[in-house]
């Protein structure tokens, strides 16, 4: 046992922080963890969980309007209480947070309130208090960003956006990612008259060519302004109301203005200064395979260093790194090619793999095959959403690349495909799996025309 109070002091109790911390512990390390916020970080808090649950909200209102061709009727149309779901989203936040707490206490972690600032390889000083330990792990995540322009304090970001005091009846969102998707999807959804600005031709870049035009083709269907290849100029504030002059020269009168326009990590009095750290060029902090910096003793994970910026990667990320440092000393590098990724706008994006583009870049010949339908659901609800899946298959080897879906729960089909893409299944195991029936998912083994090569 080294002289250090403790063996790992983890700074960010988010979901890579406790992770770490928790497993550690239950290595019969002694740890402690600090956070000078809500346990369970982003994620909990002001990310994946309220999102989630707006989104369910969002989706009544489909579902009210499908409803009626499967007979049901209503005396009244109904209407959205915006207070309900807001508290009831909190009340859950704090169950949740609450769990969190007694996750970290039972496996006998030190959970310390406040800011910790490092002060040497190892040594942290926190509330005035100074603590040494054998490692110290930064898990402090990151924190929304938006650029300069005038009126930009005016915007709201990802972190306030959850608790707002009045239901926006115009809701303007700036950004092109997952954040202003989802949340387009969700403000639309429960009501509001929504807009997206977007600076490039088409949103989510990166994401499959053909997903994205759907994606676009979907929202539009649903009633999302889309404001593609334009910025905002400026933002004036007029008795709660905002006057949003955008560069086309048009100007929107709405009510919240949110910027979803990336992240960044979040760094600020940490004492970085004080021990010997590298950034790579987009100010992420580099670490190697055993997630060390510059200084061997300090670690970091998640948000705040290169990777897709995705809870399930923080938590594998944890679970590697302690592995690595408190358990057997080896562990399996993350297959970063196959983390599958939902977004959760309406209908949701599921997408595991290579896209069509990347594959053509990366691969001699390839075989795509894709199917776009109405789903069976809604031959009686007379919505016009449809759905489109696809294949990517590398021609020679057989092998699927990549698979991709807009459509309802894509989010939760996703993750059984992404078993089969990692494992590296072929073309012809999908086709030799007999499909669940009557399902969407079906026609992921039943896609026997290829649609090009
Ligand atoms: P993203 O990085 O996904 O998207 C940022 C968007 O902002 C892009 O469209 C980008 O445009 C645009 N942008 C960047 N800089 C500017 C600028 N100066 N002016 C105008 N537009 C700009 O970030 P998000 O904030 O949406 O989300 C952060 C991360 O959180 C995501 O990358 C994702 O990893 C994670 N997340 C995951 C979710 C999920 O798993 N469902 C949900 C929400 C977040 P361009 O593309 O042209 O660069």
């Amino acid at each position: 046992m080294s002289d250090h109070d403790f063996d790992l002091f983890v700074i960010g109790a988010g979901s890579g922080g406790v992770r770490a911390a928790r497993t550690a512990a239950q290595h019969g390390k002694r740890v402690a963890i600090a956070e000078d916020r809500h346990l369970g970080g982003t994620c909990v808090n002001v990310g994946c969980v309220p999102k989630k649950l707006y989104s369910y909200a969002a989706h009544f209102s489909d579902a009210f309007h499908d409803s009626a061709g499967f007979g049901w009727q209503f005396e009244q149309a109904p209407t959205f209480h915006w207070p309900t779901l807001r508290d009831n989203k909190t009340r859950e936040i704090e169950r949740l947070n609450g769990i969190y707490e007694k996750l970290l206490v039972n496996a006998g972690v030190e959970l310390i309130r406040g800011r910790a600032q490092i002060v040497d390889a190892h040594g942290i000083e926190i509330n005035g208090q100074r603590y040494s330990a054998e490692r110290i792990l930064i898990a402090t995540g990151g924190q929304p960003w938006i650029p300069e322009f005038e009126g930009r304090d005016h915007l709201l970001d990802s972190d306030r956006i959850f608790n707002l005091e009045r239901f926006p009846k115009r809701f303007l969102v700036m950004g092109g990612g997952y954040i202003a998707v989802e949340f387009a999807s969700i403000f639309n959804g429960l009501g509001a008259e929504t807009h997206l600005v977007y600076r490039g031709p088409l949103f989510l870049r990166g994401f499959d060519y053909e997903i994205r035009e759907f994606t676009r083709d979907e929202m539009l269907k649903k009633g999302v302004n889309l404001h593609f290849e334009t910025t905002i100029d400026q933002v004036e504030a007029r008795d709660n109301v905002y006057d949003v002059t955008l560069s086309n020269g048009k100007t929107l009168e709405v009510d919240v203005v949110l910027g979803a326009t990336g992240r960044r990590p979040r760094f600020e009095g940490l004492g970085l200064e004080n021990v010997e750290v590298e950034f790579e060029t987009n100010g992420k902090l580099r670490v190697d395979d055993r997630y060390q910096t510059a200084t061997p003793s300090i670690l970091a994970l998640g948000d705040i260093t290169e990777g897709p910026e995705l809870t399930p990667v923080a938590l594998e990320d944890a679970m590697r790194l302690v592995e690595l440092h408190f358990g057997s000393g080896e562990a399996e590098p993350i297959d970063y090619d196959s983390v599958a990724t939902a977004v959760f706008c309406h209908p949701n994006i599921g997408t595991v793999g290579l896209s069509e583009e990347e594959a053509r870049e990366q691969h001699e010949q390839i075989r795509v095959y894709t199917t776009n339908f109405r789903p069976m659901r809604h031959t009686l609800s007379g919505s016009d959403e449809r759905c489109l899946m696809k294949l990517i298959v590398d021609d020679y080897s057989d092998r699927v690349l990549g698979a991709h879906m807009v459509g309802e729960e894509a989010g939760e089909l996703i993750q059984g495909l992404a078993i089969a893409v990692r494992a590296g299944l072929t073309k012809h195991d999908f086709d030799a799996t007999v499909g669940v029936h009557p399902t969407s998912a079906e026609e992921f083994v039943t896609l026997r025309q290829v649609t090009r090569t």
